[in-house]
């Protein structure tokens, strides 16, 4: 089993062979060092509905994203629970 994370920039995907929210890496496509969202949570950032997202969600990155979803409660936070290292 293994878990798939995204570039916060380029969304170039890694697997991993294990599960938390995000892993940080020099991405090898786009050369940023960022935050990898897991794949699961990328899908949940993409179900937040048009009128919860601010104006600049478009240009900001996934984890800048993550990080909005999760301070306005937009995250539902009973599936965020189990996605710590293992
Ligand atoms: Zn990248």
């Amino acid at each position: 089993m293994t878990d798939s994370y995204v570039c916060p920039n380029c969304e170039r995907v890694e697997d991993r062979s294990y599960r938390v929210r995000l892993i940080v890496l020099t991405c090898p496509d786009c050369g940023d060092n960022g935050r990898f969202l897991n794949m699961t949570l990328v899908d949940r950032l993409r179900e937040v509905p048009e009128s919860d997202r601010p104006d600049d969600w478009g240009e900001m990155p996934l984890d800048a994203r993550l990080e909005y979803a999760i301070r306005e409660g937009l995250l539902d936070v009973s599936f965020t629970g189990p996605l710590h290292a293992e």
